[in-house]
């Protein structure tokens, strides 16, 4: 349903509600409630009655994998499971010959249901090219990104999640990429040689025009970091501004100083960082006491590094807690980091909003005359407060449609 106005919504900046008017698929004007009372919606059922809730720019998820979520039961029956990287890269790779791509699709689907109940908008999801299945979730994401894109557009990644060492990788990445995907993933950390992965990934990006998004540095031992050798090609090839990477946890393990010349050298470079939270605390930072193995989102904004904040994985081995919600990412990164501080809780609304649509090359969103209606509702009063309620979403626009809304009561 096409939405034409928006009731009583509280945003952000503005002191009392406001009613929105919608232009189709954008945000035509915002009317303070005494103006909007002369003016009641044209039709039936095109409005929606926020009733003093919080209206937010729409969320994006800048690093998801849809194609091994919810897989940890089938995991799990293969015997007991380790909160280690690389048994977690070995049960899902044991899983590939074994489950039927209909039920990745239809795990895939239920990722995306819950996507968009939890808020989201848009998605870059990270597709496994592999020699065990050749190109067949490639296809299969395609497809499903067609069939989803007016309720979540979805982004895809050509990513080796098993290095480019194994036979045929590199062909299959280039078939990958001349299907249409349109970025280049890569996993430097797998493969023997980590500098000739980087060079086959960024030689891929030249030849596709493609940006590229790293899985990178997922350690805790600053001596295996890799940054430096992805920001010099970076520089290399003039890609400043389209070079993600994800993960990162070296740069929590690294001394203040050493992590203070890394982060200015990524603002420099204009890499982004997207931080996944539910992966990185689960698998990183091992031991005891152990670490808080998340990379410093409030010290890399303020080195003007653009940070994400993502889901990546859902319910596998990578990740058991979570159930792709953006907000509740924001919420265990904010706790992490300490971030409470009114200056910090807007970096991580802005990491789950502006920062990855802007990663994702996606157009200005939000409650805003101009903006794209993508949009979301929250069980909250109060814009500022949200990275630390992380409440539930009430309703969902793309585009100005309505795509979710909530059968459950609100709470007061
Ligand atoms: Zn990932």
């Amino acid at each position: 349903m096409l939405i034409e106005h928006i009731l009583g919504a509280r945003v952000a900046g503005h002191v009392v509600p406001q009613t929105l008017r919608l232009g189709g698929a954008h945000v035509a004007e915002l009317l303070p409630p005494e103006a909007a009372s002369g003016s009641p919606p044209a039709a039936p059922g095109a409005s929606l009655d926020a009733a003093g809730h919080v209206l937010s720019p729409a969320f994006i998820d800048a690093h998801v994998h849809l194609d091994k979520a919810l897989l940890l039961g089938v995991a799990e029956a293969r015997g007991p499971l380790e909160p280690r990287l690389e048994a977690a890269i070995l049960a899902v790779a044991a899983l590939r010959d074994s489950v039927a791509l209909e039920q990745i699709e239809r795990n895939a689907e239920r990722v995306l249901h819950r996507l968009v109940r939890h808020g989201v908008s848009a998605a870059r999801a990270h597709v496994e090219v592999d020699p065990a299945v050749g190109t067949r979730l490639v296809e299969l994401q395609i497809a499903l990104a067609e069939r989803w894109s007016e309720r979540v557009a979805l982004q895809l990644v050509a990513f080796p999640q098993r290095g480019l060492e194994l036979p045929n990788m590199l062909d299959l990445m280039h078939a990958a990429l001349a299907l249409g995907v349109p970025v280049v993933g890569g996993c430097p950390y797998v493969d023997r040689d980590p500098r000739q992965h980087l060079d086959r990934v960024f030689q891929l990006a030249e030849r596709y025009r493609a940006p590229i998004d790293l899985h990178l540095d997922f350690s805790d031992d600053p001596d295996r970091s890799l940054l430096g050798l992805v920001i010099e090609r970076t520089l290399a090839h003039g890609l400043q501004g389209n070079v993600t990477i994800g993960h990162v946890t070296t740069l929590a393990a690294m001394a203040p100083d050493a992590q203070g010349r890394a982060l200015d050298a990524l603002a420099a470079a204009d890499i982004a960082l997207v931080v996944l939270p539910a992966t990185d605390l689960y698998l990183a930072g091992a031991g005891e006491p152990g670490s808080r193995s998340l990379a410093p989102i409030e010290r890399a904004r303020a080195a003007g590094v653009r940070v994400a904040i993502a889901n990546n994985n859902i319910h596998n081995p990578f990740s058991p807690f979570g159930n792709a919600n953006l907000l509740a990412a924001a919420w265990l990164a904010g706790i992490t980091r300490r971030a409470a501080s009114p200056e910090a809780r807007k970096g991580l609304l802005d990491a789950i909003t502006h920062a990855p649509a802007q990663i994702l090359g996606l157009g200005a969103h939000g409650p805003t005359p101009g903006a794209a209606a993508h949009l979301c509702l929250l069980d909250s009063e109060d814009p500022d407060q949200l990275a630390l309620e992380a409440p539930a979403v009430i309703a969902t626009l793309r585009a100005g449609q309505l795509v979710y809304r909530t059968r459950a009561p609100t709470l007061r």
